[in-house]
């Protein structure tokens, strides 16, 4: 029997859901969206990440699993589709005692650990000795991880889901439910999945006033340090972060950044993109030519996207809305793309359970 499935959202949580149901032939998926991949825009937060895989989730959480799920998916196709714009990256992790307290250094704090869960997870992890520490930073650690090329990787991922036979559509909804009316076949869908980001805060049927976001702003760069690196905050305010990493199949260095919370402003902040820019050259000062500052940074462009954040946490769970089964899968923050598979695989099972209950009604 044939499923008919509703995938709302084309960000990395819509496209990586529908890249797994799509890979089984009952499954007859319809991805619909306001946004899609080659969009730029405030409402959509996965172009504009860097995006690397730099984890942060707690020991022992949903999000420590969701993270570790995903670096195994992520370093398969690296490895067998260079095609995908994702690559390996040494990367090295700057922690400084004072940032503890500040929003990067409480973002960052498992990120930062001296014996963090995941260096059993990403290869090569060492922590870097004492004596090669730059001034002022406490402890360190270097690792080899991968770097997304976004303007790649999600074309990629909707290449792979129309490959497996998935349609889709522009469409804008008021309402979750109504989204099941709108699959290909003309049929009502049997599920809608929920992938909608910081819109779910707004959406009809979900309204989650746990929705809130933290502002982002980059400057793309032409120049190539070579490894990703990150410190744990930065002297210029409590959420403003400091990371560089070279996007794979020339799509440039991002220079990071800021993690602004409850702060919607579309447009970049100059006096942060100077700062943004200053302090990527101070700390690695091979960025730019011997003797250069900013001018030596041959700029692409400048960039704000806004992380979808919730209070408690990402949302994988079912409910029925308005008599339509509904499997959500947002609020994944500032690691959407490296907790991408282990959510998907939880929102999978939760599809699954759905269209098992459907099956047993029609016995
Ligand atoms: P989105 O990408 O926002 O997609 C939402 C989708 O839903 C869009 O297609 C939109 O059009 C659609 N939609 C919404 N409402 C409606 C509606 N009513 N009707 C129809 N369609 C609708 N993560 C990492 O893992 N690593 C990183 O290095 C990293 N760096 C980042 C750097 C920056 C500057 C930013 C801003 C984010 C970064 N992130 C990173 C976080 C990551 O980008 C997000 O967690 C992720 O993109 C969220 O994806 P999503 O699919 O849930 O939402």
């Amino acid at each position: 029997m044939a499923n008919n499935i509703v995938v709302l959202g084309a960000g990395v949580s819509g496209l990586t859901t529908a890249y797994l149901l799509s890979q089984d032939p009952a499954n007859r998926i319809t991805v619909l969206a306001k946004h899609m991949p080659g969009d730029y825009d405030i409402e959509y937060a996965s172009p504009w990440a860097g995006a690397n895989y730099m984890p942060v989730g707690k020991e022992g959480s949903a999000h420590q699993k969701w993270e570790r799920n995903t670096w195994p998916a992520l370093k398969e196709i690296t490895d067998k589709y260079p095609e995908a714009g994702v690559h390996f990256r040494g990367t090295l992790i700057y922690n400084r005692k004072k940032d503890q307290e500040s929003d990067t250094g409480k973002w960052f704090s498992e990120l930062t650990q001296p014996n963090p869960w995941y260096k059993d997870v990403v290869p090569d992890f060492k922590n870097v000795p004492s004596d090669q520490l730059p001034t002022g930073v406490d402890s360190g650690q270097e690792f080899t991880s991968v770097c997304i090329n976004t303007a790649v990787y999600l074309p990629w991922l909707v290449g792979q889901c129309v490959k497996n036979g998935a349609v889709f559509k522009r469409a804008v909804f008021k309402h979750i439910a109504d989204a099941a009316n709108a699959h290909h076949t003309g049929q009502k869908a049997d599920v809608v999945i929920n992938c909608t980001g910081l819109s779910s805060k707004t959406l009809g049927g979900v309204l989650d006033d746990k929705m809130y976001p933290a502002r982002g702003q980059i400057v793309v760069v032409r120049n190539d340090p070579g490894p990703m690196m990150s410190t744990s905050g930065t002297d210029d305010g409590e959420d403003e972060a400091l990371y560089i990493m070279t996007r794979a199949a020339g799509g440039g260095t991002i220079l990071g950044g800021s993690y602004q919370k409850h702060n919607w402003d579309a447009l970049p902040d100059m006096n942060l993109a100077n700062r943004i820019m200053k302090r990527c050259i101070e700390v690695c000062p091979n960025l730019v030519k011997e003797g250069q500052g900013i001018e030596g940074l041959n700029i692409i462009r400048h960039g704000v996207g806004l992380r979808p954040l919730r209070e408690g946490g990402t949302r994988i769970e079912k409910e029925k809305v308005d008599g339509v089964a509904v499997v959500h899968n947002y609020g994944h923050g500032g690691f959407g793309y490296q907790a991408s598979f282990g959510c998907a695989y939880d929102a999978v099972a939760l599809v699954k359970e759905v269209l098992q209950n459907k099956s047993r009604a029609k016995l």
